[in-house]
């Protein structure tokens, strides 16, 4: 990489978020020496690799991943890394297909993994020797002399050379208005044109086994007239040993509708259609809305390199590929762009 920079850039990259995306584009630049940061809004990393737990009354936690439930693997690089993570038993295999709504086991013969300590353990295995900022929202992007100054809402400045931006692609639009910060009308056009869908994660506590179909999770996307999507039991998943959890979510239709609606409202929906399914007694719930679940009409390049003089890459999972697997793929693709020189 080249490293003939003014002294007030600070690092050879910045990556704004440290979801797989982020993570993905850290570990490269950082195996080939750049110098390079990551500044996550979040508590923690991960982004949609998420996992929740809450403390018991009886002692023990109950887990739940609520973004992110499965991943699959159809690339040589994602099955590199996974097995790796397999043989370091981060990773293990679930299963190799699941129920629809006739409720009978499913076998397609591919590979759906897990991560035994909810999926948010698979982020920050990847992300141990990356330098990560959590807790830091980044609210304005602009250019700096040879790179981009990203300011935070706690007042706090960044300096790169190049940029990575992994947000969902409005929020990345977002932080670019705010610094006045123009793209060409071609990549505006493009990048304007990606959306998501939203989804409800109902994270739900039972009092005893769920009775799921094997091997304890069922899918209904695509159902005539359903409002859930997915039902996955945590415990037998093996991600939450001290209780009896589900997660649930809902359709996107279904999400649309009753965005604005209070938490009572849909999780009394949702539970009405979810318990004979599930059928165990629901001892508590809550609700967590995500915006930007899935994309719906991804680019199909694996990031988006701005015809801006110093490097500007949109990344994450509505570029190439979607899910953990693309986004895992589009972050690798966005730095290794950076690490070629410019053609
Ligand atoms: C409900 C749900 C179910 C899913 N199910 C599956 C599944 O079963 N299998 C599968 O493969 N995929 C699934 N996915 C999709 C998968 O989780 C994502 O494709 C993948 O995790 C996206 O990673 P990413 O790095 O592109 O984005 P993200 O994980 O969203 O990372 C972006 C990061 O940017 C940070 N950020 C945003 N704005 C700012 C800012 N202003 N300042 C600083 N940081 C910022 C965020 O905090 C976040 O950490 C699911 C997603 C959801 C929500």
């Amino acid at each position: 990489m080249k490293t003939e920079m003014k002294t007030e850039i600070k690092y050879d990259c910045i990556i704004i978020g440290a979801g797989m995306s982020g993570i993905a584009a850290g570990r490269i630049l950082r195996e080939h020496g750049a110098s390079t940061m990551l500044l996550d809004k979040g508590r923690g990393i991960g982004g949609r690799l998420a996992t929740r737990w809450s403390d018991l009354a009886e002692g023990g936690r109950a887990f739940y991943d609520h973004g992110a439930q499965f991943f699959t693997v159809r690339s040589a690089p994602f099955q590199a890394l996974i097995n790796e993570l397999l043989e370091a038993g981060v990773v293990r295999e679930w299963c190799r297909g699941f129920a629809g709504a006739e409720g009978i086991p499913r076998d397609d013969g591919h590979p759906r993994y897990v991560v035994p300590g909810g999926m948010n353990t698979l982020a920050r295995h990847l992300a141990r020797d990356l330098d990560i900022s959590t807790t830091t929202q980044v609210t304005r992007i602009s250019r700096a002399a040879h790179g981009w100054l990203v300011e935070t809402a706690a007042g706090q400045s960044f300096t790169g050379g190049a940029l990575i931006l992994t947000p969902p692609v409005p929020q990345s639009l977002a932080l670019l208005d705010a610094g006045n910060t123009r793209l060409t009308v071609s990549d505006r056009t493009t990048l304007e044109a990606i959306d998501y869908d939203p989804c409800f994660a109902l994270l739900a506590e039972l009092d005893g086994p769920g009775r799921l179909p094997d091997p304890g999770a069922i899918q209904l996307r695509g159902e005539a007239s359903s409002i859930i999507d997915w039902i996955a039991d945590n415990h037998r998943k093996g991600i939450s040993p001290d209780a009896f959890t589900v997660t649930i979510h809902a359709s996107p239709d279904f999400t649309r509708q009753y965005w604005d609606a209070p938490h009572d409202l849909v999780a009394g929906m949702l539970l009405d259609a979810a318990v004979p399914r599930i059928t165990a007694t629901v001892r508590r719930w809550q609700v967590h809305r995500w915006r930007y679940s899935q994309p719906v009409n991804a680019h199909p390049e694996p990031y988006l390199r701005a015809g801006t003089d110093a490097p500007l890459l949109f990344a994450g999972d509505a570029f190439g590929h979607p899910r953990v697997e693309g986004a895992f793929l589009s972050g690798r693709a966005a730095a290794i762009s950076i690490l070629q020189p410019a053609a």
